[in-house]
């Protein structure tokens, strides 16, 4: 078998989600969800198609290492790793399909049919940041059947900022910061959890006091308390607080992973498959990150494909605690329709992983053709 062609095309989601198609001398197609963002379609076809034309796509891991050698230096994260992540999917949903095997099981099997999700909200009801959005908000996550609940807690008092670019945060930016998580444990509860996201913009020193004020409602983490770039400054706030500390949707390949989980900088992981590097490559930073006994969570900004992507490395780790549900993309009706599945993917507040074989679930073509980027084609146009 051989590869004959390699498309790419972009949806307008919440974002600009980015699709492959592989397709074969056999006629067997497959299908990956890259990361998303503009230019990464582009470099599909423009990069990492002619890297692949003519070769056997079962090599999956081989075809992974092509592609990062041949744009070594470009290849280390970013648009390119972006886009080689989607292809490394297709030619897993390929191989798959090819030996009639879901991609867990190609990875070795798996360890759970369901997934632990965690509702992403983002910020308060309506967008507001107020105790009583925040409280609400959470309150229809818990009611949607989620048991733990993700808040930005970045941007909630940029009216009480003493400056805006320094990563400082005022005293009364931490006051109300504090009392917006107050609400939502208040709201539902000691036994829902609660994760609470920085995005990297707060600096050790006052990002630990944050901490040390929320300490007393059991967050299930605090994620990126600090820029990621710098692991000890990011181990230091690890060291210094009680709440688990989350990292690793911005840190690309088990290269960038390797001194996060040796130096044990950070209390669990969060690695978006899409930009790390693709299916083989989460897989392999969850297995090094488990010799620390540390745990795996995926992180998603994907379509409903790149999750079940995500899903099949989650079922297939050991150390898995949990998955990103995008629930503020409910502003995106379709995006449940995009994909087909024997089940339902998400059953009281679980993700179920597809057992078909490759990813396990198909496009809706329909759906996909009505919601394609301005300039944008489906893959056979
Ligand atoms: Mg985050």
């Amino acid at each position: 078998m051989k590869i004959t062609n390699v498309k790419a095309t972009t949806l307008k989601g919440y974002k600009d989600w980015n699709f492959v198609r592989i397709e074969t001398d056999e006629g067997i197609m497959g299908l990956g969800e890259a990361h998303p963002g503009e230019g990464i379609t582009d470099v599909i076809v423009k990069r990492l198609k002619p890297l692949l034309v003519g070769k056997d796509p079962l090599n999956v891991e081989p075809l992974y290492h092509h592609m990062i050698g041949r744009t070594i230096g470009q290849s280390v994260g970013g648009t390119m790793l972006g886009a080689i992540g989607g292809v490394e999917t297709a030619l897993w949903d390929l191989a798959g399909k090819v030996l009639s095997v879901p991609i867990y099981q190609l990875l070795g099997g798996k360890y759970r049919d369901r997934l632990r999700l965690y509702a992403d909200v983002g910020r308060g009801s309506g967008g507001i940041d107020t105790p009583q959005a925040w409280a609400q908000r959470a309150r229809e996550g818990v009611a949607d059947g989620y048991q733990a609940i993700k808040f930005d807690i970045d941007h909630s008092a940029d009216e009480l900022q003493h400056d805006p670019v320094n990563r400082g945060l005022s005293l009364a930016e931490l006051n109300k910061m504090t009392t917006l998580v107050a609400a939502v444990r208040e709201a539902i509860g000691d036994d829902i959890d609660v994760c609470i996201d920085c995005h990297g913009l707060y600096n050790v020193r006052d990002v630990l006091l944050l901490a040390q004020r929320l300490e007393p409602f059991n967050l299930m983490f605090l994620e990126d308390p600090v820029p990621p770039e710098n692991i000890d400054a990011m181990g230091k706030v690890t060291a210094s607080t009680s709440i688990p500390i989350c990292t690793g949707e911005w840190v690309h390949r088990r290269d960038g992973f390797r001194r996060l989980i040796q130096e044990q900088a950070c209390d669990m992981l969060h690695v978006d498959v899409s930009a790390a590097g693709g299916i083989l490559e989460a897989k392999k930073i969850a297995d090094l990150a488990d010799l620390y006994y540390m745990p795996f969570a995926a992180h998603n900004i994907v379509s409903p494909l790149g999750m079940v992507a995500a899903a099949h490395v989650s079922a297939a780790v050991r150390n898995f605690h949990s998955m990103e549900l995008p629930y503020h993309a409910d502003q995106v009706s379709w995006r449940w329709e995009l994909i087909q599945s024997k089940e339902t993917l998400i059953q009281d507040g679980q993700f179920v992983v597809p057992d078909g074989p490759g990813l396990g679930v198909e496009l809706n073509e329909t759906i996909f053709r009505a919601h394609l980027k301005q300039g944008y084609s489906f893959f056979d146009d």
